[in-house]
């Protein structure tokens, strides 16, 4: 399997009707993005910069910070990157910052929620990212946006330090794309509004499938309750993909479901053209859309939706769809 995979490394992602699929890496170290050249990835999909912060002994300074980032850019070299600030909080714990006493962790005080609170500490951030992109692209996105509002303020941030860098001479970026995860459910009835104002969004599925269905990821007992290819989350999944693509904002998965091969099937169907994931998922999921047919999924998925009224998941039907193509 591991050589079959290998030998796709090479060979673009496109469904048997000729349907363009990107696929990019979950990334988080330094080591992550040696993966890059072994799996054929386009790129980097979601980096989350709060693990070089949790292995740190203390809070990276901001000469640190721009380091690790030019690291980050050296590695890559001209293959996109989308970089995401600080998710830290709920199970993210920085062991130098001094702990809270939460209830609710996963509810509590974390992301861009603590970013917009202490603009210093993401204003440090933001600007060690703009100069390590220098004269290049790059695509910033924020964390647990819960509304339009908190996006808005995150890009005046990003704005403001744009500001301050061209005041001082410094190169900018050539391109800067700010984004928003969609992963609190709030949004998904703000979706047209947080599509308009974003120039990209990217579910997290993970965060999203947790706060959708009341479950904690982490919860074994709970974790698997609710399949992503059931009724409720198919529909919204499906409203992200249909309101974004109507407002021309590209919106990529970067949550694990985009990581296989069956769920990444069905959100093609329902539109997503785009995803990111952990670097053993490429190669399984390149396979899968190697033999799929893009149309034919939608078409399948949108009878089965209309049909699993009840909520039902489309498991069986995809499963047995799959299977016999
Ligand atoms: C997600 O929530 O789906 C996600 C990609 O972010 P993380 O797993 O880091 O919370
Ligand atoms: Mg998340």
């Amino acid at each position: 399997r591991q050589e079959q995979y290998r030998a796709l490394r090479e060979v673009p992602a496109v469904t048997k009707d000729g349907v363009k699929i990107g696929l990019h890496l979950n990334a988080g170290l330094l080591v992550d993005l040696t993966h890059l050249n072994e799996t054929g990835a386009e790129g980097v999909g979601l980096f989350r910069t709060e693990l070089q912060f949790m292995i740190a002994e203390r809070m990276p300074s901001a000469a640190e910070q721009q380091t690790l980032y030019e690291a980050v850019f050296a590695a890559t070299g001209e293959l996109p990157v989308t970089i995401r600030t600080l998710d830290i909080g709920g199970d993210k714990i920085l062991p130098y910052m001094p702990a809270l006493e939460e209830e609710n962790p996963a509810l509590g005080w974390r992301a861009i929620r603590i970013g917009l609170d202490r603009p210093a500490l993401l204003r440090v951030q933001l600007r060690a990212l703009l100069k390590a992109a220098a004269g290049r692209p790059i695509k910033i996105m924020f964390p647990m946006v819960a509304t339009v509002e908190e996006f808005v303020r995150a890009r005046d941030i990003v704005e403001r330090e744009k500001a301050h860098l061209r005041r001082h001479g410094y190169l900018l970026p050539s391109d800067c794309r700010l984004g928003a995860m969609v992963e609190v459910p709030s949004l998904l009835f703000q979706i047209d509004e947080i599509a308009r104002e974003a120039d990209f969004l990217s579910v997290g599925s993970n965060d999203l499938m947790q706060f959708l269905f009341a479950v904690d990821r982490e919860n074994r007992r709970v974790a698997n309750r609710f399949d992503p290819l059931c009724g409720a989350a198919m529909r919204a999944f499906r409203l992200i993909a249909e309101r974004s693509a109507a407002q021309g904002c590209p919106a990529t998965v970067c949550g694990e479901i985009g990581g296989r091969p069956l769920e990444a099937l069905a959100l093609i169907g329902l539109g997503f053209r785009d995803f990111s994931m952990s670097p053993a998922s490429i190669g399984p999921v390149k396979a899968m859309v190697l033999s799929a047919h893009a149309g034919e999924v939608a078409a399948l998925i949108e009878s089965e939706l209309s049909r699993v009224a009840d909520g039902a998941s489309i498991r069986p039907a995809l499963a047995a769809y799959a299977k016999s193509h």
